[in-house]
């Protein structure tokens, strides 16, 4: 091509505010003062039509994988497409932005190919769960189409918040076929490469007044939790030298996670978001403490290291002050 399609970017930008716009209304969100939206239900279902509709009207070919996981695209299977999209399920209290603006922009990309005569190879796709907020398991429709699931936790172990009912049952329920799960793989068989749009979720570009940033690695985690074991004594008759105060450790380790995530660097982070103290009263010495753990970073070694760093001093500080601290593996094992 020899030079740039002329993009109307006025027209463009009110077709997707008002893409956006339509899908904050009542019939997309189960909330009044927010967007709440997840799989299969029914305003989730009614924006996947709001979608399919859109692309249909542009002649491409709408399907949905044996999960939900929604895909548009304007090539017979088999010929090289190139992947655009995003997810529009929303947290449980989300803005309108998040996700959806990236499915509505990948729309508008396809909107424009067709203005403009230009005929790309296209295919979209809107991934099912990635904020988890149906069953408490993030990026859960690609993790399956990257096979990153077992088929156990699928059946059994994936519940609905709402109802407790396991993924299996309500995906059977909206008419998909959870059996063939391993076959949503294939969405993925064409692409030769993906762009995704998504709002910040920091506010770096924010306060630094920039208009966009590309992405250029992506941050993994590790959720887990550190509970000291101390003892519970009144705190009016127990004198300091005589205490086995668990959240004093607590303490001490939340002071240390923000040291180790700063001098790991790399752009890792450390947060202690929870903290839940036993008994939990004014007048008694902490006998137990469980604190979060949740850190970040686009360095899988150092992630790793940093929680190693800080489950290592949370033991030896406990263990100096009397105490036992442990890091079960209850909520360790979601790490990406
Ligand atoms: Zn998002």
């Amino acid at each position: 091509m020899n030079e740039w399609p002329k993009i109307d970017r006025a027209r463009s930008t009110e077709r997707i505010r008002n893409d956006v716009e339509t899908l904050a209304g009542s019939d997309y969100t189960l909330s009044s003062e927010a967007i709440r939206r997840y799989a299969y239900t029914d305003v989730y279902r009614a924006t996947l039509h709001y979608f399919t509709r859109a692309w249909e009207e542009l002649g491409f070919t709408v399907t949905e994988d044996p999960i939900g996981n929604l895909v548009a695209r304007n090539r017979p299977p088999g010929e090289p497409v190139f992947g655009i999209g995003s997810h529009c399920d929303s947290n449980r209290n989300g803005g309108k932005w998040d996700g959806t603006l990236g499915v509505v922009s990948a729309l508008e990309v396809c909107r424009c190919n067709a203005e403009l005569g230009l005929d790309l190879p296209l295919q979209a796709i809107s991934f099912l769960e990635e904020e988890g907020s149906g069953f408490g398991q993030m990026v859960l429709g690609s993790r399956i189409v990257a096979g990153r699931v077992e088929e156990q936790e699928l059946r059994e172990a994936f519940v609905a918040i709402d109802d407790g009912r396991p993924f299996w049952d309500h995906a059977q329920a909206a008419g998909y076929e959870p059996t063939r799960w391993r076959d949503c793989a294939h969405i993925l068989d064409d692409l030769t490469g993906w762009i995704e749009l998504h709002i910040e979720q920091g506010r770096v570009l924010q306060d630094t007044d920039k208009r966009f940033g590309v992405v250029r690695t992506i941050a993994g985690y590790v959720h887990g939790d550190i509970f000291v074991e101390g003892r519970a004594d009144h705190a009016g008759a127990t004198p300091m030298d005589m205490r086995c105060d668990s959240a004093l450790v607590a303490a001490k380790t939340i002071v240390e996670l923000e040291r180790l995530a700063r001098e790991a660097g790399s752009a890792t982070v450390g947060t202690v978001g929870e903290i839940e103290v036993e008994p939990g009263l004014i007048n008694a010495i902490p006998g137990r403490t469980r604190i979060s753990l949740d850190v970040r970073g686009p360095v899988d070694e150092i992630v790793h290291g940093v929680v190693r760093g800080i489950v290592a001093f949370a033991e030896q500080t406990a263990s100096d002050g009397g105490m036992s601290a442990t890091n079960p593996t209850g909520r360790e094992a979601t790490s990406l």
